[in-house]
């Protein structure tokens, strides 16, 4: 039952749960929320896959249409699979109600979308994942909402750029890859003031690591994809908030149709159940790299957010549990020796996911980040020799021995 003291001793440990919370830990809400078992008194829930529901009568649709009464209709507006995994999340943020989206991208747009109308204005963080840095400065523009970018490190000067037409603000924090930090309680204090709502993409983090909405935040987006599914076999997305916001999300999705696949939800409800354990041996792992190549003789730098030479350390460690599973360091050599590295290692996979079981390695300069100009990629912390490394789950010996002989290998 319950444990009292459990929210006392250390303000990283689970959010606090909602009125619907039936246990007090990460891991059991994780692990024991489930839907309700079927007459075949299954143990591991089935996957509902069914494109629509059974009404017992006319006037049960009738009803169920009109919101009279709550149940399923049709999966692009509810389906058992998707609820479980929303509903887990929920309670792992410490939200009050959320719809699970097909994609990240899906669940970033509609979070926007949902929630500005021609003529408003969006304050947001310049460091953004690609997608989401297309959507305000190309998709939302073609209907009159417009956008401000802001730097991580001038949040003292946020308060600036607001304006009337101003909406929402929008931030990622870690962001992707300069892992750069903002201060979540500050930017909730600072939405409050002006009745604006804060819409922090938590992906980096997971809700193991940090809970926006503890700080203040309205909105918490997902893309499950990455360590939400941790096994690089799905795609999916989540938007989490108060309810009422949640509501004008459903609205928007039952007709625009982002809806997640029941296949998708069932996956990644059986995701949920071994995040903890996941997250905590990502972290683990991924700080002793990050140690182990700050230390060797080849590197130049190392960013992690809790190694002491991270630039925002006190920061990260108030408003995060451990420091999560992504390093980015750059090598003696640049671009040319960050390519030749890449080239050389052996086991880390070179591919554009991350939050993977497997060792996932990217150069941003070239990939992902190569429409940005020299100033864009400096202003998000992105260096020409920059790699950005995505620690899995291997013994982290096997994964040392691979970027030491492909550290070697590149060597002049
Ligand atoms: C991957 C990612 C997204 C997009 O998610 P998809 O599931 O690929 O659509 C959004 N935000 C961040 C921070 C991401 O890393």
């Amino acid at each position: 039952m319950p444990d009292a003291n459990h929210f006392v001793a250390d303000s990283h440990d689970s959010p606090k749960p909602n009125e619907n919370a039936p246990y007090t830990h990460f891991e059991t809400n994780a692990i024991r929320t489930q839907t309700p078992r079927s007459a075949q008194k299954e143990h591991a829930v089935p996957i509902f896959a069914t494109s629509s529901f059974i009404f017992d009568d006319a006037e049960e649709a009738r009803a169920l249409f009109a919101s009279e009464k709550e149940g399923n209709i049709y999966s692009r507006y509810s389906n058992p699979n998707n609820d479980e995994f929303i509903q887990k999340l929920c309670l792992l943020e410490g939200t009050e109600d959320g719809m699970a989206m097909a994609s990240g991208m899906a669940a970033m747009f509609l979070s926007i979308a949902s929630f500005v109308r021609s003529g408003d204005h969006i304050l947001a963080c310049r460091s953004l994942f690609g997608s989401t840095h297309q959507i305000l400065t190309q998709i939302l523009p073609r209907w009159g909402i417009t956008h401000t970018y802001a730097d991580w490190d001038d949040l003292e000067n946020w308060e600036n750029y607001i304006t009337p037409q101003t909406k929402m603000i929008f931030v990622e924090s870690p962001s992707n890859p300069g892992l750069d930090l903002l201060d979540l309680e500050k930017l909730g204090k600072l939405a409050k003031k002006h009745n604006l709502l804060l819409n922090v993409d938590n992906c980096f983090a997971t809700p193991y690591l940090q809970n926006p909405a503890k700080w203040g935040a309205d909105i918490i987006t997902h893309s499950a994809t990455k360590f939400i599914d941790g096994q690089g076999r799905v795609l999916g997305g989540a938007i989490l908030g108060r309810k009422d916001l949640i509501q004008e999300v459903r609205y928007m999705a039952r007709h625009t149709g982002p809806a997640m696949s029941p296949f998708h939800g069932w996956v990644l409800s059986k995701s949920l159940e071994t995040l903890a354990v996941r997250m905590e041996k990502h972290c683990q792992n991924a700080l002793e790299i990050a140690t182990f190549l700050e230390q060797h003789p080849q590197t130049e730098w190392v960013k992690y957010p809790f190694l002491p030479s991270h630039p925002q350390y006190e920061l990260a460690k108030k408003q995060m549990r451990l420091g999560g599973g992504l390093l980015t360091f750059e090598l003696k050599g640049g671009q040319t020796r960050a390519v030749r590295f890449l080239d050389a290692l052996k086991m880390i996979s070179l591919t554009p996911n991350l939050g993977d079981t497997r060792s996932i390695i990217t150069h941003p300069a070239t990939t992902t980040h190569s429409k940005l100009s020299d100033q864009e990629q400096q202003k998000v912390s992105i260096t020409k020799g920059l790699v950005r490394l995505s620690v899995g789950l291997e013994h982290v010996e096997d994964i040392k021995a691979d970027l030491t002989q492909a550290i070697a290998a590149s060597e002049e």
